[in-house]
């Protein structure tokens, strides 16, 4: 695991399910080209709903944490990746007007310096040269969301101090830092078009009538991964979340071979960055993948 010739990819998320959902065929990818892919996952998802109406029954909802976990070891093997928990709990997506508060204890409540300690941790342990997260807003604007952005960007400034949480391992400076940019107003609209030009219904004419073009990011994304062979194991691992995920809905109604056509990359926005690597780029690992050929050569 330690092995300066060994590229890893860190990909941190929020609940159990978010990393099927967001840059899971750029992990698939990856695992298939031999990197080392471990996903930390934040919370246990303990204040998730049943989303699927086929999973919503009582003896479900009964042991809905032990289920989640489950159903995460399930999409860890489809997807070939390691994955730990980050041990906090879900903070719920707070509804009403005014919204009520945040439960106590939960991860959003957690002090930052606090709750970046595991994951400070986890990078200092597993070396990655790539890390993955959200951007500031949460790519959604879920509590949780939003603290896995704060402590991903505090542990990738700190892991590499020697000052900061000394007793937590030797330090590991990751390369680059990238938030998930798949969401984006243009690719929503291309594939929205491509199913009305092909004479099918499209989800998302709602979505795109409320989308307000200033709250669009695609102008931040400086990255495309070519990863659309790698779709269905990116939706395959999405299924094995059953209770948070209907196979017959929205997410699933595209044709494959038209998402393939239309959009088949995973889009990312590269915010912090050690090494020289022109954008746009096509490789998280790109200025690093070199240097590691030629550790390779040195030995
Ligand atoms: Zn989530």
């Amino acid at each position: 695991m330690t092995q300066p010739d060994q590229l890893r990819l860190l990909a941190v998320h929020a609940h159990p399910d978010d990393e099927s959902s967001k840059g899971a065929a750029t992990m698939a990818k990856y695992v298939h080209e031999g990197v080392d892919v471990l996903v930390a996952t934040c919370t246990g998802g303990e204040r998730g709903s049943v989303l699927n109406p086929a999973m919503d029954r009582p003896e479900v909802w009964e042991r809905l944490p032990q289920i989640r976990s489950e159903e995460m070891a399930a999409a860890r093997e489809i997807l070939g990746v390691g994955q730990e928990w980050l041990g906090f709990v879900d903070s719920g997506l707070p509804e009403g007007d005014p919204l009520p508060p945040l439960p106590e204890g939960c991860f959003a409540l957690v002090p930052t310096e606090e709750a970046a300690a595991p994951l400070v941790a986890l990078i200092r342990r597993f070396r990655p040269q790539v890390m993955t997260t959200y951007d500031e807003r949460g790519g959604y604007p879920h509590p949780d969301h939003i603290k896995t952005h704060k402590i991903s960007v505090h542990a990738f400034e700190a892991a590499g101090d020697p000052d900061r949480y000394p007793e937590l391992g030797e330090p590991w400076q990751v390369s680059k830092l990238y938030y998930n940019m798949s969401f984006t107003l243009p690719r929503t609209k291309a594939i929205h078009e491509a199913m009305l030009a092909g004479g099918l219904d499209s989800p998302y004419a709602e979505m795109l009538e409320k989308w307000d073009p200033a709250k669009d990011i695609s102008h931040r994304v400086t990255t495309r991964v070519p990863c659309g062979e790698y779709f269905g194991i990116r939706d395959r691992a999405l299924i094995a979340h059953a209770t948070q995920i209907d196979p017959t809905g929205r997410w699933f109604s595209t044709p494959m071979d038209m998402q393939q056509r239309v959009w088949p990359t995973e889009d990312f926005e590269l915010a912090r960055s050690l090494v020289d690597s022109a954008t746009p780029e096509d490789d998280l690992f790109a200025g690093i993948r070199s240097r590691a050929d030629e550790e390779v050569g040195v030995r």
